[in-house]
């Protein structure tokens, strides 16, 4: 996953003593600023939020022309750098007064981006401004389409009420997160309501008065209640509360959410909001991402259901209660998918985390990088950053020695810390501009080590650090590529984990760890495909529920979801909220959340450049300067067919979803 970016970022100079810091430190570009206090960083936001008032003021007393153009992207460039820290910092900075502090400036960002987006001036500046080239033209198409969609063209009163949206929704959403972040549900089990659970996983927990184990919603301790305990009523206990998180006031942020999105887009003449969004996007159309999904569910629906029939046997198995008698719970899934994998497979994920430390395994990740895309990941020790766990990391070009981007890593979960996994850009790279990209990987591992399923998350993350580290563009604007294809570098890399000699790099960045053995490597590789169809089927839903959702009628989620997952061959269990969690559709993948298996249609085309190869350098190295460092230069089609040689296609996305 990734959070989105707004258009923005300097040549600060707020932070000309941080640039000096930062010179000292290592580390390309302007340090990560520190804030020692909620009131500090309230008194940085105005002060910031000033000097881009201030350059949008000169900016306005220039014509459109040549060179209007660069101006504009200095000033998306001082935004982004004074802007988007307190965009990451009110997700992972520890103290709660801090996190509200950064959640209050991002209002008041917000506000500023909102009244930038209809700011007659620049644009009539920016239509009087012709094209220098094919890369400026690209931008300046991108740049009118963004002012017009925030409504510059729109007479005052719609155009008043296309803010006010706009910046309520920005507000509702920052709720809805805060909600699920601050959660603070902890469930209580004995230690034998706890059998087959890992021990790692709760033997350290915090116990309650009668001795009982505490356990948070959080990734490290649901997932192996999920997977792995004996006893149905934890696993539905924990499926519960997992469901319920963020609540029924979630529920109502998200209705208002979508009935405010409907209003804007008819504020353009458009039906609904997807109709609206889609237009801008690869798919181009609601109908055409309709189909698509419509391709995937005809294309998994048998696979899902014969999953789900060889689950419910080993339930039956399992019990002793007849087959006809059984059956299969959601909160069955993941345990019975992971004990047919241990019985057929002999594959524990669990078993993994021997094999993978987590900071070697951080290190690996950045070995197999190196390999294949030319770029080496250092370590700088003693950056002061929001929490001791962060560190710091410069990204030099291994040919040229040049160093070309920091990225800082957020590893282990804590209380208050965003509690996915994501990559936060920080700065956009502009080769005009001579701006070295910074970006934030956070994630949330077990400090014991990881399983499989995690390393490749980290290398999935790995696939937005590198999109963010390696961009090359001219303008820093050009930076941020469209929704619908930003996740598909990730989901290529996804693959890399199953591959014996990419993991035997291990050796190079920790002599002393034990090698995945080939053959259960192998024998993961296999047990992966197993559930494919019950995992597809499960986004395919997600995504038909988020278009849905967007759709001229704006239903109500919560209706709309019961709706749609009682058609599901599980069906829906009453009392389960989840669209009360689904920060994907009440944030920026409004309508987008297709996008995931959008993108995995062009990841699976951009890894048959690899073939068997995996570490190939002459192929990783094209796929750096032709697809990474161009950013939305070029639209993404285009970037993707001169990588390819060919137009991109979807037999390798189908193909793959039967092996
Ligand atoms: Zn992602």
């Amino acid at each position: 996953m990734r959070r989105a970016l707004l258009l923005w970022a300097v040549l600060v100079c707020g932070a000309c003593s941080s640039l000096a810091a930062s010179a000292a430190s290592g580390l390309p570009g302007p340090a990560f600023p520190r804030y020692e206090s909620a009131a500090g960083l309230e008194a940085a936001c105005g002060r910031h939020l000033a000097t881009v008032k201030a350059a949008i003021g000169k900016l306005e007393r220039r014509a459109g022309g040549p060179g209007w153009l660069a101006a504009y992207d200095d000033l998306n460039a001082l935004g982004e750098d004074l802007a988007s820290p307190v965009f990451l910092l009110s997700n992972v900075h520890p103290d709660p007064a801090l996190r509200a502090a950064s959640e209050a400036c991002e209002l008041r960002w917000q506000d500023l981006f909102s009244t930038l987006g209809q700011n007659e001036k620049l644009y009539r500046a920016a239509r009087a401004t012709r094209p220098r080239d094919d890369i400026d033209r690209e931008l300046l198409k991108t740049t009118l389409e963004s002012f017009e969609d925030s409504g510059v063209s729109l007479s005052p009163e719609p155009r008043a009420r296309a803010k006010a949206i706009v910046d309520r929704i920005t507000e509702l959403d920052q709720a809805f997160n805060k909600n699920i972040r601050n959660e603070t549900t902890r469930l209580a089990f004995s230690e034998a309501e706890l059998k087959g659970v890992p021990e790692s996983v709760w033997k350290s927990a915090a116990r309650d008065d009668q001795g009982r184990v505490l356990l948070g919603l959080d990734y490290p301790s649901s997932v192996p209640v999920l997977q792995s305990a004996e006893n149905p009523a934890t696993r539905e206990r924990m499926w519960r509360a997992k469901n319920n998180e963020g609540g029924p006031a979630n529920l109502k942020l998200l209705a208002e959410i979508g009935q405010l999105r409907r209003e804007y887009a008819q504020l353009f003449g458009f039906s609904s909001y997807a109709d609206f969004t889609l237009r801008r996007r690869m798919a181009e159309t609601t109908a055409n991402a309709k189909r698509f999904l419509e391709e995937v569910r005809v294309a998994v629906t048998a696979r899902e259901g014969r999953e789900l029939d060889e689950l419910r046997e080993a339930k039956a198995r399992d019990t002793g209660v007849a087959l006809a008698q059984t059956k299969l719970e959601r909160w069955d899934v993941s345990y019975y998918t992971e004990r047919v994998k241990r019985e057929r497979y002999s594959v524990d994920q669990e078993q993994f985390r021997a094999y993978f430390p987590a900071q070697e395994s951080l290190a690996l990740v950045m070995r197999v990088i190196e390999k294949v895309m030319g770029v080496r990941y250092t370590r700088v020790p003693n950056v002061a950053l929001w929490h001791p766990d962060a560190q710091a990391y410069v990204a030099t070009d291994v040919k040229t020695g040049k160093a070309l981007a920091t990225l800082y890593v957020d590893a282990y979960p804590r209380d208050g810390k965003y509690n996915h996994a994501a990559v936060w850009p920080i700065r956009s790279g502009s080769t005009r501009l001579q701006r070295a990209p910074q970006a934030a990987l956070v994630v949330n591992f077990d400090r014991k080590g990881l399983s499989l399923d995690e390393m490749e998350t980290l290398l999935h993350e790995f696939g937005h650090a590198v999109h963010n580290n390696l961009s090359a563009t001219r303008h820093s604007s050009s930076s941020s590529v469209l929704r619908d294809f930003v996740e598909a570098p990730s989901q290529m890399l996804e693959e890399w984990v199953y591959d014996p000699r990419v993991l035997a790099l291990m050796s190079e960045v920790c002599p002393a760890c034990r090698r995945v053995p080939d053959e259960l490597l192998a024998k993961a590789r296999i047990a992966e495909r197993y559930g494919k169809g019950t995992q597809y089927a499960r986004q395919r839903l997600f995504a038909s529920f988020d278009l849905a959702l967007h759709d001229a009628d704006a239903p109500e989620p919560m209706a709309l979801w019961s709706r749609m997952e009682s058609q599901t061959l599980l069906g829906h269990v009453p009392g389960s909220i989840f669209p009360a969690s689904f920060t994907h559709v009440a944030g920026g993948y409004a309508a987008g959340y297709y996008g995931y298996l959008w993108s995995e249609v062009v990841a699976a085309d951009l890894r048959t450049a690899f073939g068997s190869d995996k570490l190939d350098a002459r192929v990783g190295r094209r796929y750096r300067d032709v697809v990474l460092a161009n950013g939305s230069q070029w639209p993404p089609q285009v970037l993707v067919q001169r990588f390819l040689g060919r137009p991109t296609n979807s037999e390798a996305f189908f193909k793959d979803l039967q092996r």
